[in-house]
């Protein structure tokens, strides 16, 4: 049977998994198989959230292995270390507990007709002095929740400091990059720190408990929209108190401290870089497999490795151009889109057709301005050009992006438990988790 692999069951993956499943998985056409290094899914869009606790990974995340049984395909543990192109296998490393260091599963080998890598990126540190050192990054769910600890443990050792005469108690945050990450996450903290107030956690009894400072190496926050959005993204930003400084990159980051170019020193208790992405390190090494200067696979219009066409790669961790010498943005609605994609792809492959090539249709981006606000811009469909929203209407439209790609994957009836059951746990419970 003709054997498909996808490495990486995140936003793309996962979908490209689920829809191969319900297809070639249940008719025997093919066997399909998800690997992915950790055993459960979270959205990574969803990750600033974790980092302030409005979002509780346990009640959110989607178990592969359940998922696999649900949708007809495969699912296996494990972390992909190489790839033998030659004899169509790939490795992956032995399986260990987390906290006793066994091993859980020996290292294996698994053999594929066509192999998918949809392993998503990481953060990129420029080479920064003391950046991967110091700054925490935001790329996994166990970061978030790292980041999330340290937030609440600075707090609240600080305000049982502010009882002390003359100590501020004050928690200075340093959050460098200022696109949608960065400010998501800047307006997210402002909630959280409302939130510890509220039950006494923390409160250094002055105006603000928590001194936000967003610094962005460009001339202005969120490059990737339009110039009026990132106006009045960074209007509310200041509204709530955040520091905004753009066009002065961070040269050195230490333990207590960020310097820019400029020479200004940013006192900082804790500092998160969301200042750009690369591809994992591993694709740069994968049995000659071409990547680009961010270890980008370079797959053709029809995602395709330009390097081995039994090869597909998609999702961040693919370059694969747009238009006018542009390429395809690594973002979730990309990684949406070449899923859907892949998955007719795929089939028309195995049923003997070639491949179509990808067309990339950008619908505008939202960013989430906290609890009740978003800002951003829609794009094509009936709109036809580009129009701005923000407010109640937009954070409704940005919310309406997690639950779509819940229908996606779980389908509609679960999506809209999940949203009734979660709705009404609310009820009563603290808006962000205090342990
Ligand atoms: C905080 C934050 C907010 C964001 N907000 C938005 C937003 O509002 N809108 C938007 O469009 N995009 C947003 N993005 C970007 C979006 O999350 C990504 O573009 C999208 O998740 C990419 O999907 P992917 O399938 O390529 O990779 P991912 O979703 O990152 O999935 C990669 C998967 O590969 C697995 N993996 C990695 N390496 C290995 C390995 N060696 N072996 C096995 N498995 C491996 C990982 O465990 C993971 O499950 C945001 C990103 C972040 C961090």
């Amino acid at each position: 049977m003709h054997r498909i692999v996808i490495v990486g069951g995140g936003a793309g993956g996962l979908e490209l998994a689920t829809r191969l499943g319900d297809t070639l998985g249940k008719s025997g056409r093919a066997n399909v198989t998800l690997v992915d290094r950790c055993p459960t899914h979270i959205w990574k869009p969803l990750l600033h959230e974790v980092a302030t606790g409005s979002l509780d990974t346990n009640a959110h995340q989607l178990e592969y292995a359940a998922q696999a049984h649900w949708h007809h395909f495969e699912f296996t543990l494990g972390e992909l270390v190489g790839l033998d192109r030659a004899s169509k296998s790939l490795r992956l490393a032995a399986v260990l507990d987390a906290e006793s260091r066994e091993e859980v599963l020996p290292p294996r080998e698994l053999t594929y007709d066509n192999l998918v890598l949809a392993l998503g990126s990481q953060t990129h540190f420029f080479g920064v002095p003391g950046a991967q050192a110091n700054a925490i990054p935001l790329d996994t769910p166990e970061q978030a929740e790292k980041l999330r600890r340290r937030l609440l443990q600075t707090c609240i050792r600080k305000g049982s400091k502010s009882c002390e005469i003359n100590f501020p108690g004050v928690v200075n945050v340093a959050i460098i990059g200022g696109g949608a990450t960065g400010v998501e996450l800047s307006a997210e903290l402002r909630r959280m720190e409302k939130a510890f107030r509220k039950f006494g956690l923390h409160a250094a009894n002055q105006e603000s408990d928590i001194n936000i400072t967003l610094l962005e190496a460009g001339p202005r926050l969120l490059p990737a929209l339009s110039p009026r959005v990132a106006t009045i993204t960074t209007d509310l930003l200041r509204k709530l108190g955040i520091q905004v400084s753009v066009g002065d990159p961070v040269t050195k980051v230490d333990r207590d401290s960020v310097t820019t170019k400029s020479g200004s020193c940013v006192p900082a208790d804790i500092t998160i870089w969301a200042a750009g992405i690369k591809a994992p390190d591993l694709l740069a090494n994968l049995d000659g497999i071409e990547v680009n200067r961010i270890n980008q696979v370079k797959v053709t219009r029809s995602l395709q490795s330009q390097t081995d066409s039994n090869i597909f790669a998609f999702g961040d961790c693919a370059c694969c151009s747009w238009k006018d010498d542009r390429f395809v943005p690594p973002r979730a609605q990309a990684a949406h889109q070449q899923a859907a994609f892949l998955a007719k792809s795929l089939r028309a492959r195995v049923s003997g057709f070639s491949p179509r090539e990808f067309k990339y249709s950008d619908r505008g981006s939202l960013v989430s301005l906290g609890a009740a606000s978003a800002v951003g811009n829609l794009m094509g469909g009936v709109i036809g050009g580009s129009i701005m929203i923000e407010g109640l209407i937009a954070k409704f439209m940005y919310a309406a992006l997690y639950r779509k790609h819940l229908a996606t994957v779980a389908g509609v009836r679960r999506m809209l438990i999940d949203s009734l059951v979660h709705g009404l746990r609310r009820v009563g419970m603290p808006r962000v988790k205090l342990h």
